[in-house]
């Protein structure tokens, strides 16, 4: 068993120099429902844990401001935005993801920033007997890469990393161009979530722009004429607590049948949270159902496949047709 001291500050400002002082040894906790897991299986191995919760009060509100942005607190549990009033009538397709995202127990636990970083489900990865994964050892190779690929992505990929982000808000977030409130070492600033995770290239080990340090303190989801009508669509192995192995986000705003505006945003089949502006260009100006399949070949039209990952490519397709036909079917009054 490895030692871990274990802090529980009471302001950002004791948190982040925690996180600072120890040089990257530390690492910020909260439901634990990542980190924890990983920590036992030695994949992630902090010296020091400092737990957010005693933060929580201050930093888990969700509200409106008088730019119709919306603000949930990073601190805020999956539960409690998923149940949220102004969430469920403005924003379902955020409301739609957690639902469908882990287990009614995990979502009690886990925050909302806590989710958007939780890490990749790769079993080399997650299993440290498998001496080959660049993200875990820098420069080993890649064991995916050598050899069976299950689950991996197919887009965002490189010769060093195939690994898919597993989560299901951060692709709804990054499509909606919702933004993180970071606070470090540095101060304050705003952090695009399409932008936070990085890809992998040649260092799958960099996951995100965070530096050392640095915490979520809310995610903003600035005020669009698509949010009402937007959804999402998850497919998986089994109905319920499982991940996706292909999930769409989309969100439209339509005028006499028409797009105006389109967001579209995929999980379980890229390196990082995917926003597809290729397959939201498709859709625009065009009458949405008509236009679905064209903009499900546009967003993959990029994708590396081998014979095992291949068929993330239909599904991820198939989600997206499915989440459009449900865009479309939603009853929204003001449209
Ligand atoms: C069995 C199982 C099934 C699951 N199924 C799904 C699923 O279907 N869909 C899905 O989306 N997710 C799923 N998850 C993942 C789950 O949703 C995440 O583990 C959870 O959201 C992480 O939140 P947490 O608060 O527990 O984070 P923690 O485990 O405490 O932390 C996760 C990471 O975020 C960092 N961190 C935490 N808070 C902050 C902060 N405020 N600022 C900066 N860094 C921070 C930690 O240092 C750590 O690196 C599943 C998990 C399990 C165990």
């Amino acid at each position: 068993m490895r030692p871990v001291a274990y802090s529980r500050p009471r302001t950002p400002e004791e948190a982040i120099d925690l996180l600072v002082g120890a040089g990257g040894a530390a690492m910020p906790l909260f439901g634990g429902t990542t980190l924890l897991d990983l920590a036992k299986l030695e994949v992630l191995t902090p010296a020091r844990l400092v737990d957010l919760r005693a933060l929580r009060p201050d930093y888990r509100a969700i509200s409106r401001d008088s730019d119709g942005i919306i603000s949930i607190g990073g601190l805020a549990t999956m539960a409690e935005v998923a149940r949220h009033p102004l969430l469920r009538r403005e924003v379902p397709a955020i409301v739609a993801a957690l639902d469908q995202a882990a287990s009614p127990q995990l979502r009690n636990m886990a925050s909302i920033a806590g989710n958007v970083l939780q890490r990749t489900r790769c079993p080399y990865y997650r299993d440290i007997s498998w001496s080959r994964c660049n993200r875990r050892i820098p420069g080993s190779g890649c064991q995916a890469l050598a050899g069976i690929a299950t689950s991996h992505a197919v887009l965002g990929t490189s010769d060093a990393c195939m690994a898919s982000y597993p989560g299901d808000l951060a692709p709804v977030l990054a499509a909606l161009e919702a933004s993180a409130v970071v606070m470090g070492g540095g101060g304050r600033r705003s952090v695009p979530i399409d932008g936070l995770h990085r890809l992998p290239g040649a260092t799958p080990q960099c996951e995100t722009v965070l530096a050392p340090g640095e915490l979520i303190l809310a995610v903003r989801v600035p005020h669009f004429a698509c949010l009402k009508r937007s959804t999402f669509v998850k497919l998986r192995n089994r109905a319920a607590y499982e991940f996706a192995e292909a999930s769409a986000m989309v969100a439209l705003d339509l005028e006499g049948g028409v797009v105006r505006d389109a967001r579209v945003g995929l999980g379980g089949v890229a390196t990082v949270p995917w926003r597809s502006r290729a397959a939201e260009a498709r859709l625009v100006g065009m009458r949405p159902v008509d236009a679905a399949m064209d903009a499900a070949n546009a967003a993959f039209r990029e994708a590396v496949v081998r014979s095992d990952t291949a068929y993330k490519v239909e599904m991820g397709k198939r989600a997206l047709v499915a989440a459009i036909r449900q865009a479309v079917a939603m009853d929204i009054a003001d449209d």
